[in-house]
Protein backbone atom coordinates (compact mmCIF):
# COMPACT_ATOMS: atom_id res chain seq x y z
CA UNK A 1 0.00 0.00 0.00
CA UNK A 2 1.23 3.53 -0.98
CA UNK A 3 0.91 6.62 1.98
CA UNK A 4 1.46 10.01 1.23
CA UNK A 5 2.68 11.65 4.89
CA UNK A 6 2.06 15.10 4.51
CA UNK A 7 3.41 17.70 6.46
CA UNK A 8 1.92 20.91 6.44
CA UNK A 9 2.56 24.64 7.39
CA UNK A 10 0.54 27.86 7.01
CA UNK A 11 1.81 28.28 3.08
CA UNK A 12 3.84 24.80 2.99
CA UNK A 13 2.93 21.47 2.15
CA UNK A 14 5.95 18.82 2.40
CA UNK A 15 5.52 15.19 1.61
CA UNK A 16 6.82 11.87 1.54
CA UNK A 17 6.10 8.56 -0.30
CA UNK A 18 6.13 5.42 1.01
CA UNK A 19 5.34 2.00 -0.09
CA UNK A 20 3.76 -0.11 3.05
CA UNK A 21 4.70 -2.43 4.70
CA UNK A 22 8.43 -2.54 3.95
CA UNK A 23 8.84 1.48 4.27
CA UNK A 24 10.63 2.14 1.59
CA UNK A 25 10.59 5.73 0.54
CA UNK A 26 10.07 6.10 -3.09
CA UNK A 27 9.21 9.89 -3.45
CA UNK A 28 9.26 13.34 -1.14
CA UNK A 29 8.26 16.85 -2.17
CA UNK A 30 8.17 20.46 -0.80
CA UNK A 31 5.77 23.26 -1.97
CA UNK A 32 6.27 26.64 -0.67
CA UNK A 33 4.38 29.66 -0.56
CA UNK A 34 1.43 28.75 -1.36
CA UNK A 35 -0.90 31.59 -2.12
CA UNK A 36 1.61 33.66 -3.35
CA UNK A 37 1.37 34.90 -7.08
CA UNK A 38 4.66 32.20 -7.49
CA UNK A 39 5.15 28.70 -5.26
CA UNK A 40 8.13 26.86 -5.40
CA UNK A 41 7.78 23.16 -6.13
CA UNK A 42 10.39 20.57 -5.56
CA UNK A 43 10.07 16.96 -5.79
CA UNK A 44 12.51 14.25 -5.56
CA UNK A 45 11.68 10.78 -7.54
CA UNK A 46 13.88 8.01 -8.75
CA UNK A 47 16.91 10.08 -7.11
CA UNK A 48 16.40 12.70 -9.54
CA UNK A 49 15.66 16.67 -8.00
CA UNK A 50 13.63 18.67 -9.90
CA UNK A 51 12.50 21.96 -8.88
CA UNK A 52 10.12 24.42 -10.69
CA UNK A 53 7.64 27.63 -10.05
CA UNK A 54 3.95 28.17 -10.38
CA UNK A 55 0.83 29.42 -8.78
CA UNK A 56 -0.52 27.02 -6.31
CA UNK A 57 -3.72 28.45 -4.48
CA UNK A 58 -4.40 26.37 -1.70
CA UNK A 59 -3.32 22.74 0.24
CA UNK A 60 -5.72 21.08 -2.36
CA UNK A 61 -3.79 22.23 -5.58
CA UNK A 62 -0.93 21.52 -3.39
CA UNK A 63 -2.05 17.64 -2.95
CA UNK A 64 -3.31 17.49 -6.68
CA UNK A 65 0.18 18.98 -7.98
CA UNK A 66 1.87 16.17 -5.81
CA UNK A 67 -0.63 13.70 -7.24
CA UNK A 68 0.71 14.90 -10.58
CA UNK A 69 4.64 14.63 -10.17
CA UNK A 70 3.98 11.07 -8.37
CA UNK A 71 2.44 9.72 -11.47
CA UNK A 72 4.06 11.32 -14.14
CA UNK A 73 7.91 10.07 -16.26
CA UNK A 74 9.13 7.00 -16.75
CA UNK A 75 8.74 4.76 -13.88
CA UNK A 76 6.95 6.86 -11.69
CA UNK A 77 6.13 5.59 -8.27
CA UNK A 78 2.20 5.48 -8.80
CA UNK A 79 1.29 3.85 -11.67
CA UNK A 80 -2.15 6.30 -11.23
CA UNK A 81 -3.33 8.78 -7.90
CA UNK A 82 -6.26 5.41 -7.47
CA UNK A 83 -3.01 3.78 -6.23
CA UNK A 84 -2.46 6.27 -3.42
CA UNK A 85 -4.14 4.10 -0.40
CA UNK A 86 -4.15 7.26 1.98
CA UNK A 87 -2.82 10.51 3.08
CA UNK A 88 -1.16 10.46 6.76
CA UNK A 89 -0.96 13.55 8.60
CA UNK A 90 1.11 14.47 11.90
CA UNK A 91 -1.75 16.16 13.64
CA UNK A 92 -1.12 18.36 16.50
CA UNK A 93 -4.00 18.76 18.48
CA UNK A 94 -7.50 17.53 19.12
CA UNK A 95 -7.37 16.70 22.99
CA UNK A 96 -9.39 13.34 23.99
CA UNK A 97 -9.37 12.50 20.56
CA UNK A 98 -6.15 11.41 20.45
CA UNK A 99 -4.52 8.04 19.11
CA UNK A 100 -4.31 7.32 15.35
CA UNK A 101 -7.65 7.72 13.55
CA UNK A 102 -9.59 8.78 10.64
CA UNK A 103 -10.30 12.40 9.56
CA UNK A 104 -14.26 13.01 10.45
CA UNK A 105 -16.19 16.24 11.24
CA UNK A 106 -15.60 15.04 14.91
CA UNK A 107 -11.80 15.48 14.52
CA UNK A 108 -12.41 18.58 12.56
CA UNK A 109 -14.94 20.39 15.21
CA UNK A 110 -12.05 19.61 17.88
CA UNK A 111 -9.05 20.66 16.44
CA UNK A 112 -10.88 23.71 15.53
CA UNK A 113 -12.07 24.33 18.98
CA UNK A 114 -8.99 23.92 20.52
CA UNK A 115 -7.65 25.53 18.11
CA UNK A 116 -5.96 27.64 20.57
CA UNK A 117 -3.50 25.29 22.21
CA UNK A 118 -1.95 24.45 19.21
CA UNK A 119 -2.18 27.89 17.09
CA UNK A 120 0.41 27.42 15.04
CA UNK A 121 -0.20 23.87 13.87
CA UNK A 122 -4.16 23.66 14.50
CA UNK A 123 -5.99 26.06 11.89
CA UNK A 124 -3.49 24.90 8.60
CA UNK A 125 -4.06 21.63 8.84
CA UNK A 126 -7.69 21.61 9.57
CA UNK A 127 -7.93 24.23 6.28
CA UNK A 128 -6.08 21.53 4.80
CA UNK A 129 -7.88 18.55 6.17
CA UNK A 130 -11.48 20.17 4.95
CA UNK A 131 -10.12 21.09 1.46
CA UNK A 132 -8.56 17.59 0.91
CA UNK A 133 -11.65 15.63 1.70
CA UNK A 134 -14.02 17.67 -0.49
CA UNK A 135 -11.15 17.42 -3.78
CA UNK A 136 -10.21 13.87 -3.20
CA UNK A 137 -13.42 12.25 -1.30
CA UNK A 138 -12.01 8.51 -2.36
CA UNK A 139 -8.27 8.95 -0.34
CA UNK A 140 -8.80 7.71 2.86
CA UNK A 141 -7.24 10.69 5.49
CA UNK A 142 -5.51 9.84 8.84
CA UNK A 143 -4.22 12.06 11.57
CA UNK A 144 -1.45 10.75 13.68
CA UNK A 145 -2.11 13.03 16.84
CA UNK A 146 1.23 13.80 18.48
CA UNK A 147 -0.58 13.45 22.01
CA UNK A 148 -1.38 9.87 21.49
CA UNK A 149 2.28 8.66 22.33
CA UNK A 150 1.87 10.03 25.79
CA UNK A 151 -1.03 8.30 26.95
CA UNK A 152 0.52 5.68 28.66
CA UNK A 153 2.19 8.48 31.17
CA UNK A 154 0.35 7.25 34.91
CA UNK A 155 -2.60 9.84 34.84
CA UNK A 156 -1.41 10.90 38.40
CA UNK A 157 1.46 12.49 36.70
CA UNK A 158 -0.86 14.10 33.79
CA UNK A 159 -2.49 16.10 36.04
CA UNK A 160 -1.81 19.75 37.21
CA UNK A 161 -2.49 20.77 40.86
CA UNK A 162 -4.92 22.92 39.62
CA UNK A 163 -8.70 23.22 40.31
CA UNK A 164 -10.09 19.83 39.73
CA UNK A 165 -12.87 20.61 36.55
CA UNK A 166 -10.53 22.04 34.91
CA UNK A 167 -9.27 19.53 33.28
CA UNK A 168 -12.57 17.92 31.61
CA UNK A 169 -13.76 21.58 31.16
CA UNK A 170 -10.69 22.88 29.46
CA UNK A 171 -8.52 20.33 28.81
CA UNK A 172 -5.60 21.69 31.02
CA UNK A 173 -3.20 18.85 31.79
CA UNK A 174 -0.26 17.36 30.42
CA UNK A 175 -0.19 16.51 26.87
CA UNK A 176 2.88 16.18 25.68
CA UNK A 177 3.92 16.61 22.09
CA UNK A 178 6.68 15.45 19.59
CA UNK A 179 4.81 11.81 20.19
CA UNK A 180 6.04 10.88 16.70
CA UNK A 181 9.91 11.78 17.70
CA UNK A 182 9.96 10.22 21.06
CA UNK A 183 7.93 7.13 19.69
CA UNK A 184 10.28 6.94 16.54
CA UNK A 185 13.64 7.16 19.10
CA UNK A 186 12.01 4.57 21.57
CA UNK A 187 11.72 2.06 19.24
CA UNK A 188 14.89 2.73 17.05
CA UNK A 189 16.99 3.01 20.52
CA UNK A 190 15.15 -0.68 21.53
CA UNK A 191 16.53 -2.21 17.86
CA UNK A 192 20.45 -0.45 18.56
CA UNK A 193 20.10 -2.03 22.02
CA UNK A 194 19.16 -5.45 20.84
CA UNK A 195 16.40 -4.93 24.24
CA UNK A 196 12.53 -4.08 23.48
CA UNK A 197 12.12 -3.22 26.86
CA UNK A 198 14.76 -0.59 27.25
CA UNK A 199 14.92 2.26 29.58
CA UNK A 200 15.51 5.36 27.08
CA UNK A 201 15.78 9.08 27.53
CA UNK A 202 14.61 11.12 24.24
CA UNK A 203 16.42 15.06 23.76
CA UNK A 204 14.46 15.93 20.80
CA UNK A 205 16.50 19.54 20.78
CA UNK A 206 15.51 21.51 17.78
CA UNK A 207 13.02 24.45 16.36
CA UNK A 208 11.11 23.27 19.85
CA UNK A 209 12.51 20.97 22.34
CA UNK A 210 11.34 17.77 24.63
CA UNK A 211 12.60 15.40 26.43
CA UNK A 212 10.92 12.44 26.96
CA UNK A 213 11.04 9.28 29.56
CA UNK A 214 10.56 5.87 27.68
CA UNK A 215 10.32 2.33 28.82
CA UNK A 216 9.50 -0.70 26.86
CA UNK A 217 8.63 1.66 23.96
CA UNK A 218 6.31 3.43 25.69
CA UNK A 219 5.77 7.08 27.59
CA UNK A 220 6.69 7.79 31.25
CA UNK A 221 6.77 11.00 31.27
CA UNK A 222 7.22 14.60 29.19
CA UNK A 223 8.83 17.87 29.66
CA UNK A 224 5.88 19.53 27.04
CA UNK A 225 2.51 20.56 28.91
CA UNK A 226 -0.60 21.05 28.09
CA UNK A 227 0.63 23.35 25.23
CA UNK A 228 3.92 22.64 23.17
CA UNK A 229 4.69 26.38 24.75
CA UNK A 230 5.90 24.87 27.73
CA UNK A 231 9.08 22.35 29.03
CA UNK A 232 12.52 23.12 27.67
CA UNK A 233 12.99 26.57 26.81
CA UNK A 234 12.44 26.43 23.36
CA UNK A 235 13.97 28.92 20.35
CA UNK A 236 11.39 31.67 20.50
CA UNK A 237 9.37 30.40 23.44
CA UNK A 238 9.73 30.90 26.69
CA UNK A 239 8.80 27.11 28.08
CA UNK A 240 7.86 26.54 31.81
CA UNK A 241 6.80 29.89 33.49
CA UNK A 242 4.46 31.55 36.53
CA UNK A 243 1.67 32.31 35.53
CA UNK A 244 1.62 34.73 38.50
CA UNK A 245 4.50 36.90 36.82
CA UNK A 246 1.61 38.16 34.03
CA UNK A 247 -0.60 39.79 36.31
CA UNK A 248 2.50 41.66 37.69
CA UNK A 249 4.66 42.60 33.72
CA UNK A 250 0.92 43.94 32.74
CA UNK A 251 0.14 46.29 35.73
CA UNK A 252 3.64 47.35 35.19
CA UNK A 253 3.92 47.83 31.28
CA UNK A 254 0.12 48.30 30.57
CA UNK A 255 0.10 45.61 28.03
CA UNK A 256 -2.85 43.70 27.38
CA UNK A 257 -3.09 39.80 28.18
CA UNK A 258 -2.82 38.73 24.48
CA UNK A 259 0.08 41.25 24.01
CA UNK A 260 2.13 39.95 27.04
CA UNK A 261 1.61 36.77 25.66
CA UNK A 262 2.46 36.94 22.49
CA UNK A 263 6.20 38.20 23.56
CA UNK A 264 6.65 34.95 25.67
CA UNK A 265 5.50 33.03 22.68
CA UNK A 266 7.57 34.61 19.72
CA UNK A 267 10.48 36.83 21.61
CA UNK A 268 10.96 34.04 24.64
CA UNK A 269 13.12 30.70 24.78
CA UNK A 270 16.74 31.26 23.19
CA UNK A 271 15.94 34.66 21.75
CA UNK A 272 14.93 36.62 24.53
CA UNK A 273 17.72 35.69 27.06
CA UNK A 274 20.27 36.09 24.06
CA UNK A 275 18.91 39.18 22.53
CA UNK A 276 20.43 37.61 19.93
CA UNK A 277 18.59 35.08 17.85
CA UNK A 278 17.02 32.32 18.21
CA UNK A 279 18.82 29.83 16.31
CA UNK A 280 22.08 27.85 18.46
CA UNK A 281 24.68 28.15 15.49
CA UNK A 282 24.97 32.20 15.69
CA UNK A 283 24.61 31.84 19.41
CA UNK A 284 27.81 29.58 19.89
CA UNK A 285 29.63 31.23 17.62
CA UNK A 286 28.89 34.68 19.67
CA UNK A 287 29.22 32.87 23.02
CA UNK A 288 32.93 32.34 21.44
CA UNK A 289 32.97 35.11 20.59
CA UNK A 290 32.46 36.74 24.11
CA UNK A 291 28.96 37.89 23.57
CA UNK A 292 27.86 37.15 27.36
CA UNK A 293 23.97 37.04 27.03
CA UNK A 294 24.44 34.30 24.41
CA UNK A 295 26.38 32.62 26.83
CA UNK A 296 23.95 32.72 29.56
CA UNK A 297 21.38 31.33 27.11
CA UNK A 298 23.14 28.21 26.23
CA UNK A 299 23.90 27.79 29.94
CA UNK A 300 19.75 27.74 30.72
CA UNK A 301 19.29 25.73 27.82
CA UNK A 302 22.07 23.42 28.93
CA UNK A 303 20.49 23.89 32.69
CA UNK A 304 16.77 22.96 31.51
CA UNK A 305 17.77 20.26 29.67
CA UNK A 306 19.81 18.37 32.25
CA UNK A 307 16.91 19.59 34.85
CA UNK A 308 14.29 17.30 33.09
CA UNK A 309 16.69 14.33 31.73
CA UNK A 310 18.09 14.31 35.72
CA UNK A 311 14.26 13.96 36.71
CA UNK A 312 13.28 11.53 33.83
CA UNK A 313 16.54 8.98 35.45
CA UNK A 314 14.55 9.28 38.68
CA UNK A 315 10.90 8.24 37.59
CA UNK A 316 12.42 5.48 35.16
CA UNK A 317 14.96 4.29 37.98
CA UNK A 318 17.81 4.84 35.73
CA UNK A 319 18.28 4.49 32.01
CA UNK A 320 19.48 1.94 29.58
CA UNK A 321 20.36 5.02 27.19
CA UNK A 322 20.22 8.85 26.89
CA UNK A 323 19.06 9.74 22.69
CA UNK A 324 19.76 13.51 21.81
CA UNK A 325 18.12 14.13 18.50
CA UNK A 326 16.66 17.11 16.52
CA UNK A 327 18.49 20.15 14.92
CA UNK A 328 20.71 20.64 18.47
CA UNK A 329 20.52 17.69 19.35
CA UNK A 330 22.00 16.14 16.19
CA UNK A 331 24.42 18.94 15.68
CA UNK A 332 25.48 20.72 18.90
CA UNK A 333 28.70 19.44 20.22
CA UNK A 334 28.35 21.70 23.00
CA UNK A 335 25.11 21.04 23.88
CA UNK A 336 25.65 17.55 24.45
CA UNK A 337 29.02 17.72 26.06
CA UNK A 338 27.83 19.96 28.67
CA UNK A 339 24.52 17.91 29.52
CA UNK A 340 26.48 15.01 29.97
CA UNK A 341 28.69 15.85 31.88
CA UNK A 342 26.67 16.87 34.35
CA UNK A 343 25.39 13.11 34.35
CA UNK A 344 28.59 11.61 35.59
CA UNK A 345 26.46 11.20 38.47
CA UNK A 346 24.34 8.19 37.22
CA UNK A 347 27.23 6.72 35.49
CA UNK A 348 27.27 8.05 32.43
CA UNK A 349 30.38 8.77 30.92
CA UNK A 350 30.88 10.51 27.34
CA UNK A 351 34.24 9.64 24.81
CA UNK A 352 35.15 13.57 24.02
CA UNK A 353 36.26 12.20 20.77
CA UNK A 354 33.14 10.26 19.46
CA UNK A 355 30.90 13.18 20.54
CA UNK A 356 33.26 16.11 18.71
CA UNK A 357 32.43 14.20 14.95
CA UNK A 358 28.76 12.67 15.50
CA UNK A 359 26.31 14.15 13.21
CA UNK A 360 24.81 11.22 11.70
CA UNK A 361 23.48 7.56 14.09
CA UNK A 362 25.76 6.74 16.34
CA UNK A 363 27.32 6.33 20.06
CA UNK A 364 29.03 8.27 21.72
CA UNK A 365 29.46 6.88 25.14
CA UNK A 366 33.07 6.24 26.60
CA UNK A 367 33.96 2.34 27.54
CA UNK A 368 32.90 1.36 30.42
CA UNK A 369 30.28 4.09 30.99
CA UNK A 370 27.17 2.49 32.84
CA UNK A 371 24.94 3.58 30.18
CA UNK A 372 24.39 4.51 26.67
CA UNK A 373 24.72 7.84 24.92
CA UNK A 374 23.39 8.28 21.08
CA UNK A 375 23.03 10.20 18.61
CA UNK A 376 19.62 8.83 16.70
CA UNK A 377 18.54 11.51 13.85
CA UNK A 378 14.56 11.17 14.17
CA UNK A 379 12.21 10.29 11.70
CA UNK A 380 8.67 11.04 12.25
CA UNK A 381 7.27 10.60 8.86
CA UNK A 382 7.96 7.30 8.76
CA UNK A 383 6.44 6.69 12.23
CA UNK A 384 2.78 8.69 10.77
CA UNK A 385 3.48 5.92 7.57
CA UNK A 386 3.59 3.27 9.66
CA UNK A 387 0.76 4.41 11.80
CA UNK A 388 -1.38 5.29 8.76
CA UNK A 389 -1.06 1.47 7.27
CA UNK A 390 -1.37 -0.20 10.37
CA UNK A 391 -5.15 1.53 10.83
CA UNK A 392 -5.82 1.80 6.73
CA UNK A 393 -5.07 -2.34 7.19
CA UNK A 394 -7.83 -3.30 9.78
P1 LIG B 1 12.43 22.06 13.87
O1 LIG B 1 12.15 21.83 15.33
O2 LIG B 1 11.90 23.37 13.36
O3 LIG B 1 12.15 20.87 13.00
P2 LIG B 1 15.22 21.36 13.75
O4 LIG B 1 15.04 20.14 14.58
O5 LIG B 1 15.69 21.18 12.36
O6 LIG B 1 13.98 22.32 13.78
O7 LIG B 1 16.28 22.29 14.52
C1 LIG B 1 16.65 23.52 14.02
C2 LIG B 1 17.60 24.17 15.03
O8 LIG B 1 18.75 23.34 15.23
C3 LIG B 1 18.17 25.50 14.56
O9 LIG B 1 17.31 26.55 14.89
C4 LIG B 1 19.47 25.58 15.37
O10 LIG B 1 19.20 26.16 16.64
C5 LIG B 1 19.87 24.13 15.58
N1 LIG B 1 21.00 23.72 14.75
C6 LIG B 1 20.97 23.30 13.46
N2 LIG B 1 22.22 23.01 13.03
C7 LIG B 1 23.06 23.25 14.06
C8 LIG B 1 24.47 23.17 14.25
N3 LIG B 1 25.28 22.75 13.29
N4 LIG B 1 24.97 23.48 15.47
C9 LIG B 1 24.16 23.90 16.47
N5 LIG B 1 22.82 24.01 16.35
C10 LIG B 1 22.28 23.70 15.17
Amino acid sequence: MKILVANLGSTSFKYRLYDMPGAEQCGRGAIDRIGDATSSCLVEVNGQTTTTESHVPDHAAAVAMCLTQLTEGDAPPLADASELGGIGFKAVFAGELSGVRGVDDALLAEMERLADVAPAHNPPYVRAMRQLREAFPSIPLVAALETGFHETIDPADRLYACPFDWQADHAVKRWGFHGASHRYIGTRTAELLGNPNAKVISCHLGGSSSVCAIEAGESRAASMGMTPQTGLPQSNRVGDFDPFALPIVMKATGKSLDEVLGELASGGGLLGISGLSNDLRDLEEAAENGHERAELAIRHFVGQVTHYVGGFLARLGGADAIVFTGGIGENSERIRREVCEKLGFAGFRFDAARNAGLRTEGAFHADGSHGQLWVVPTNEELVVARQTHELLSK
